[in-house]
């Protein structure tokens, strides 16, 4: 029999405020353990928490932006579990009336739309942190009490590929949204999956598991790849799936059990009596909602309309907002009607160049004017070869000089000069009489060869183009 997965994703956002959800305790990153605490945070019994306005604004602005309502009537209720690193031994959250929910997400595979239902996003307070020892382990609880935005997908997700698509759309909005840094590695991101599986085509539920431990992306979809091949072993085997919680070890790439799964009614949910419960009036949706920039989204629809650039180049330059402005700063000087190049230029060699110096595209420091002369002299005036010219844009990161200086100062202009690139292929068709014996013959390979031939005796500065007709007029 084969089955098809079901799944369902579980984000937790650490929302960017200065101080934490219910205290004023600074959320600051990378701190001495245990300096950012108050009687509020560590649970102090008489200690009141007061709801931090900015991280409900923040909420309700990824709500928004993920189409969902957004609830006139809001409260917190305490989820009752002990663990170390929860002082108070119960986490203030939401239950029954989150801040938003029933919204979709949209994303693109091949072309194709599918929106992703969202049941509820809520905010809650995080708790601390476990730093295990060999004989120990160490309590640090200053990331206790930080706002976290959880967002929950319906099971609405049918492959691997369509959570990762998912994840990196989630992340890009809320991002463009300046709420959260979203940094896995950092842990203001971070996702748990259910999964589960039935026989292809009927519309039932199976029996789940939940996996946690993911930190990137592509673990997410690993870890999903290997439980839609371990639930379907298991069925076909005549067994039954046991609803657990299991972790995923990236370095086995493989899932383990970590304890079954618990219900809602295990946690004791009751309404916090300590807080009042909320209500967001229309004034203050619609002035929260002035404040969204575009979206990737309709900035993408931008891009391809004012720009006239394609799907897949509009989609990679608006995924960062950051990246995206950096990009329209260029696009809008670049003299051209056809726009391409830019796009080209930004998603091959400046996205190269920001790797090679381990940074972002939008920190490299070259300006806009010098950007789009540099693809001039390579695309239109063919100064400079398209090789030499990703050599330019290097120095030109690293320097900040303009490209015209470069040029001139390493002499690095192309020969475009008919009699004397004559000569060396001339040259070249001497030394080569093997190569030259196929070309005849109308191996297109070999007239290549012969181009690269000539662009090695010239050290890269013969003019590509012109060495191509002067072998084709020498083979005509
Ligand atoms: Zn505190």
């Amino acid at each position: 029999m084969t089955y098809e997965p079901v799944i369902g994703l579980e984000v937790h956002v650490q929302l960017k405020t200065r101080t934490k959800v219910f205290c004023g305790c600074s959320t600051e990153f990378g701190n001495e353990p245990n300096t950012q605490v108050c009687p509020v945070c560590l649970g102090f019994p008489g200690a009141l928490p007061v709801l931090n306005r900015l991280a409900l604004e923040y909420s309700i602005k990824v709500g928004l932006a993920l189409n969902c309502t957004v609830q006139e009537f809001t409260k917190f209720d305490r989820k009752h579990y002990y663990y170390p690193d929860l002082p108070k031994n119960f986490q203030i959250s939401q239950y029954d009336l989150p801040i938003s929910k029933n919204g979709y997400l949209e994303i693109q595979i091949n072309g194709v739309s599918r929106r992703i239902k969202i049941c509820r996003a809520h905010l809650e307070e995080d708790a601390g942190k476990l730093i295990h020892e060999e004989n120990h382990s160490l309590v640090d609880l200053n990331r206790t009490g930080q706002p976290l935005l959880e967002i929950v997908t319906e099971p609405d997700i049918f492959s691997p590929e369509e959570a990762y698509e998912y994840l990196v759309n989630l992340k890009s909005i809320i991002q463009y949204l300046e709420v959260s840094d979203c940094d896995m590695e950092k842990g203001t991101l971070r996702c748990d999956a259910n999964i589960s599986v039935r026989p292809k085509g009927s519309s039932g539920l199976g029996t789940k598991s939940e996996i946690k431990n993911l930190n990137s992306f592509k673990a997410v979809r690993d870890a999903l790849e290997y439980e839609i091949e371990r639930h379907s072993e298991t069925l076909n085997a005549g067994e039954k799936i046991i609803q657990e919680t299991r972790l995923w070890d990236d370095k086995k790439s493989q899932t383990v059990s970590m304890r079954s799964k618990e219900e809602a009614k295990d946690y004791r949910y009751f309404p916090e009596p300590d807080l009042p419960p909320f209500i967001i009036s229309k004034e203050n949706l619609s002035e929260i909602k002035n404040t969204i920039p575009e979206l990737p989204k309709e900035k993408k629809s931008r891009f391809i309309q004012v720009y006239g650039l394609s799907e897949y180049d509009a989609g990679i330059l608006v995924m960062s907002k950051q990246n995206a402005d950096y990009a329209e700063e260029r696009l809008k000087i670049y003299p051209e009607k056809d726009k391409k190049p830019v796009a080209n230029w930004i998603i091959g060699p400046l996205t190269a160049t920001a790797s090679n110096l381990k940074c972002e595209v939008s920190e490299l420091q070259i300006i806009p004017e010098d950007f789009v002369a540099l693809i001039d002299l390579v695309e239109k005036k063919q100064v400079i070869s398209n090789l030499t010219g990703k050599t330019v844009l290097e120095k030109m990161a690293k320097t900040g000089k303009s490209p015209d200086l470069i040029i001139r100062e390493e002499n690095l202009a192309q020969n475009s000069d008919e009699k004397s690139l004559e000569k060396e292929v001339d040259a070249v068709i001497q030394e080569n009489p093997k190569v030259v014996a196929d070309v005849k013959i109308g191996k297109n390979n070999s007239l290549m060869f012969l181009v690269g031939q000539v662009m090695k005796r010239t050290k890269g500065k013969a003019n590509p183009k012109i060495v191509q007709e002067i072998l084709k007029r020498r083979f005509a």
